[in-house]
């Protein structure tokens, strides 16, 4: 091991202010153990120190300095209570300084009509601006020669009452800095790349996020250690997928044969649309290649993903492979089942159906069809994951609503292919913001199918309070005078079923006052009702025996009623972009106009109220999904937080978009021309992963 990587690598304990004590608290707090990774603990901000303000032109809320001279000085109250007040004044005016702690040390110190430079945050009191506790320098060599911005740390309550906020990590960190030279910092960027980029050497980089001169060099610096972190996870991910298509065989379905012939002329009943053809060509040729598919894909509620499962099934049966295809609710996979055993009756094809509510013998005879290849495809609930289910020969998974299945459970299907694993096609409609769709799967293959079936009318989407109730209700009764359907979703919550069940229990009832029987038939399904009974209620409301489905929402996915034209969403403020998203699109599946209609109470958090304007804004899933994703950062938006997948140090998935896509690029270009990489010039990035090998994430887990 070099002296340089030493360096980095020496336990934060050595460093000078910091020993045995503050190192173990850095560590818990921060995860920092060595110089390395103090050195890469960036400021969150900077308060720019290379400018002076005037007194005068000075406004509530700046946090900034001036140079200038104490007046006077008066203490009042008394013992415990005391507080000192000082005017300061420049050439333009005067403005008040207050202490309300170590105020002896305050009257010892400062002295009257001398020079001092002040810094701290402007607050207005009554009618005059002041500066509590600012910090004070005198006037001088110090104060002159310096230039450029002070960095702020993030700190905790701990590591602060021992002497670690902001500006004690500040302090630790320049006497870091201090014994860096050039050469202890190795580059990991090629020199045409660092050229290109117009980006600076990396040991000036890292110097310059902590200690910028001015606001150019800080963006200079922030925009490189971000491309950094882009760039090698990408390359990590594009050596991933690379690696994968090497590596892992499929079963080659060489032929498109009658099956999918025949449903393909003789049941299909509408036209392709163009997203759903070039979807189905991708596929067409992850499936001929020999090669084990791994394919996300992505469209919006409504756009046709059903059919394009149905024939990727009948490829996989005319090749003589069993396929199966996961739901992660009972009445969605029960939905499932119905419609497309319905659409494969004229092919000969023998479907089954399996969730843990199949029992005894049928279940017997369910698993023996699979085991003697009897059952071509099964359609069910993760129940056909469990051991005893086992294939003749599994080709072919197709996985709905991915974001509800695990990673553990995906694994447990790889396992059931007999020597190969099956082909895997996972299906969203939760869109996924294209920056998380590239660092989350960027080795996967993802298709898009971002076109709806002609002739659908947009939902429209409107938000009402409780005021409001009457004429939703009105308008509810035309609807259903028109022969429309309507649901009336109520939200689930999550901590209290109980709870939960009596926000459904309370609403029911009020509106078997408003919509009485029997002029009005009311459903209701919830989570705690036994599968035969959703089911019941389900199919009531199907066979229009019913005018309105009271639900939690169970119905969130999947579910395709085309007369229920309405939906009304009870305290929406309470659920996330998606979730609604996904709700609105159990609408607007007929030909008749559809409607959302948003209910809110009285108090509305600001993250509510953008969520509900952004629903009533715009249908556009894929503006939604962005809209989620600055409201709540990628973690959250994907259910991964724990994975770190997409944590990043320096970089705003919703807002570094650019830098990402060159990074993406760049680093495919790189693996295009030098796989491992191993070509001279490349010498810096390979040196760079393998010293930090242990940061490297295990991406193939995450898909
Ligand atoms: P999702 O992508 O949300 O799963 P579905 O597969 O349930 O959507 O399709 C929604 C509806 O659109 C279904 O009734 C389906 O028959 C219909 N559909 C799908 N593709 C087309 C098409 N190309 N033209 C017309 N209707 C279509
Ligand atoms: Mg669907």
């Amino acid at each position: 091991m070099s002296y340089e990587s030493s360096l980095l690598e020496s336990p934060i304990e050595y460093l000078k202010g910091v020993g045995p004590f503050r190192s173990e608290m850095l560590k818990k707090e921060f995860g920092i153990e060595t110089f390395g990774d103090l050195l890469m603990n960036f400021p969150f901000r900077y308060v720019d120190r290379s400018v002076f303000h005037k007194i005068r032109n000075s406004k509530e809320g700046d946090t900034i300095q001036f140079i200038g001279q104490f007046v006077s000085m008066e203490e009042s109250g008394f013992k415990g209570r005391k507080r000192l007040t000082a005017v300061f004044q420049d050439d333009t005016g005067k403005i008040d300084v207050i202490w309300f702690r170590s105020t002896d040390w305050v009257l010892q110190t400062i002295k009257l009509k001398v020079p001092y430079v002040i810094y701290g945050k402007v607050t207005r009191y009554q009618r005059h601006i002041n500066l509590a506790h600012p910090d004070i320098e005198a006037y001088g060599e110090k104060t002159k020669s310096r230039s450029g911005m002070i960095p702020v740390y993030s700190s905790t309550d701990k590591l602060s009452s021992k002497g670690l906020d902001s500006r004690g990590i500040r302090k630790l960190i320049q006497a870091l800095l201090a014994k860096f030279r050039i050469s202890d910092i190795n580059e990991n960027l090629p020199p045409y790349l660092i050229e290109k980029l117009r980006f600076q050497g990396r040991y000036e980089t890292l110097r310059n996020m902590h200690l910028p001169g001015d606001e150019a060099i800080r963006q200079k610096a922030w925009s490189r250690i971000k491309f950094e972190e882009l760039f090698f996870s990408q390359l990590q991910l594009i050596a991933a997928k690379i690696q994968r298509k090497k590596r892992l065989k499929g079963h080659p379905f060489e032929q498109v044969g009658s099956l999918f012939h025949k449903f393909y002329d003789e049941n299909l009943e509408f036209e392709l649309t163009g997203a759903q053809k070039r979807v189905m060509k991708e596929i067409r040729g992850d499936l001929g290649s020999g090669i084990q598919m791994n394919r996300l894909l992505q469209g919006d509620v409504g756009s046709g993903k059903t059919v394009i499962a149905i024939m990727c099934m009948l490829i996989a049966a005319d090749n003589g492979f069993q396929c199966c295809l996961l739901a992660p609710t009972e009445i969605l996979a029960k939905q499932h089942f119905n419609s497309i055993e319905e659409s494969l009756l004229n092919l000969g094809m023998h479907c089954a159906f399996l969730s843990g509510s199949i029992k005894g013998q049928k279940r017997k005879a369910i698993l023996k069809g699979l085991g003697n290849g009897h059952i071509h495809i099964i359609i069910g609930t993760h129940a056909i994951l469990e051991d005893p289910v086992i294939f003749q020969n599994l080709g072919l998974a197709i996985i709905d609503e991915q974001h509800r299945f695990g990673v553990a459970q995906r694994a447990r299907l790889w396992a059931k292919g007999k020597t190969l694993p099956p082909h895997i096609l996972v299906m969203t409609a939760t869109p996924i913001p294209r920056t998380l769709a590239m660092t989350l799967y960027g080795d996967l293959e993802v298709s898009t199918i971002d076109e709806l079936p002609p002739g659908r009318k947009p939902v429209k989407t409107i938000s009402r309070k409780e005021a409001g109730r009457t004429q939703v209700n009105n308008f509810m009764r035309a609807e259903i005078a028109k022969g429309r359907q309507v649901y009336i979703i109520f939200p689930l919550i999550e901590e209290s079923e109980k709870l939960d069940l009596e926000n459904l229990q309370e609403g029911y009832e009020r509106l078997l006052q408003w919509f009485r029987q029997p002029d009005y038939q009311i459903s209701v399904v919830h989570g705690r009702m036994k599968s035969h009974e959703k089911e019941y209620e389900m199919q009531r409301f199907v066979q229009r025996k019913t005018h309105i489905m009271v639900a939690t929402t169970v119905i969130e996915v999947g579910v395709n009623i085309p007369n229920a034209s309405v939906m009304v969403i009870e305290n929406s403020e309470r659920f996330g972009l998606s979730q609604l998203h996904q709700l609105r699109g159990r609408v607007g599946r007929g030909a008749d106009q559809s409607y959302c209609i948003l209910m809110s109470g009285l108090k509305v958090s600001e993250d509510g109220l953008t969520r509900i304007k952004t629903m009533c804004s715009t249908n556009d899933g894929f503006e939604i999904a962005e809209a989620d994703l600055r409201l709540r950062g990628p973690g959250d938006v994907t259910g991964t937080r724990q994975s770190g997948a997409v944590e990043f140090k320096t970089v705003n998935l919703s807002l570094d978009y650019k830098i990402l896509q060159t990074a993406r690029d760049i680093a495919q270009r790189i693996l295009d021309n030098d796989p491992e990489p191993e070509k001279p010039v490349h010498r810096p990035i390979r040196e760079y992963l393998a010293r930090s090998a242990h940061l490297v994430r295990e991406w193939h887990r995450i898909s």
